[in-house]
C-alpha cells in the first residue's frame, strides 16, 4: 500500500509501536484476526481512537470479523521500519544508561543500542550488555556512520552540551531522559521522558482523579 506518512497525525504515529507489539504477540500466538475492542483492552487505548487510526493505513475492519492479524503485523512492520535496525548510540552510563544497555530492545521492537559513551572513568574501554563504552572526547571518531539517534541519560547540568556536540556530529534524533529542557535546531527531534516527573503525575492523579470502578 502506498501510504502518504505526512497524512498520519503525530499522535496516532506515536501509538504505532504500541499496537506493533501487541498485533506481533497476537502473530506468535497464531491468531489471525482481532477486533476493536480486543485491541482497546490490550493497549488501552478506546476503540473509537483505534477505529480511526486504523482507517489512516487503510485497515478497515469488518463488522463481526475485526481486523487480519497478518495485514496489521505487515503493515507496522513496512511502516515502523521493523526489517531494518536502527542502531542508537547511549551518553551517559550511569545508572539508568547501564539498566538501559543490560536490556534488550530488539525484543519488542528493532532498535538496539550500538555504542556508548561516558566521560573519562573506569567504565571507559568496558562493555556493558554487549555495548562498547568509549570516551565522550572521542564521539566522532567512534561513531558509526549510520548512527544518528541518541539516548541522553548524563546528568541534566551535561544535556545541552552533550546535545550541541551531537547536533554537530549530525545526530537528528535524541531521546532524552534527563529533567533538563534542551534546545536544539529544527531539524533535530527530541522525545522528552522524565520518569520521576511521571512518577510524581501518577501519584497525584491517582490522589486527586480517583478512578471509578469499571472506568479506563
Ligand atoms: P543515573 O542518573 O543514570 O542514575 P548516576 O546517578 O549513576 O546516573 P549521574 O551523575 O546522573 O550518575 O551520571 C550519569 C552518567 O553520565 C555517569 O556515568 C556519568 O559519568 C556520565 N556523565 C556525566 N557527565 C558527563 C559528560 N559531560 N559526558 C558524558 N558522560 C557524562
Amino acid at each position: 500500500m502506498d501510504l502518504d506518512q505526512a497524512k498520519i497525525p503525530q499522535a496516532t504515529a506515536k501509538r504505532l509501536p504500541l499496537y506493533y507489539r501487541f498485533i506481533s504477540n497476537l502473530h506468535s500466538q497464531g491468531k489471525q484476526r482481532v477486533s476493536s475492542k480486543e485491541l482497546s483492552d490490550a493497549v488501552k487505548v478506546d476503540s473509537a481512537t483505534i477505529r480511526r487510526d486504523f482507517s489512516y493505513f487503510g485497515a478497515l475492519g469488518k463488522k463481526g470479523y475485526g481486523y487480519n492479524v497478518n495485514y496489521l503485523l505487515s503493515f507496522f512492520r513496512k511502516t515502523l521500519d521493523q526489517d531494518e535496525i536502527t542502531k542508537v548510540a547511549l551518553i551517559g552510563v550511569g545508572n539508568l544508561g547501564t539498566a538501559f544497555l543490560h536490556y534488550n530492545f530488539t525484543k519488542n521492537n528493532n532498535t538496539k543500542i550500538e555504542i556508548a559513551f561516558d566521560k573519562h572513568n573506569e567504565k571507559v574501554g568496558s562493555n556493558i550488555g554487549g555495548v562498547p563504552v568509549y570516551e565522550i572526547d572521542e564521539l566522532e571518531e567512534h561513531l558509526p556512520d549510520d548512527v544518528n539517534v541518541a539516548i541522553l541519560t548524563v546528568p541534566a547540568q551535561a544535556a545541552q552540551a552533550i546535545a550541541d556536540r551531537l547536533i554537530e556530529a549530525g545526530f537528528i534524533g535524541i531521546l532524552n531522559f534527563t529533567p533538563a529542557r534542551i534546545s536544539v535546531p529544527e531539524h533535530v527531534r527530541v522525545h522528552h521522558i522524565d520518569l520521576a516527573v511521571e512518577l510524581q503525575a501518577l501519584v497525584y492523579f491517582l490522589k486527586h482523579y480517583p478512578l471509578e470502578e469499571g472506568q479506563e
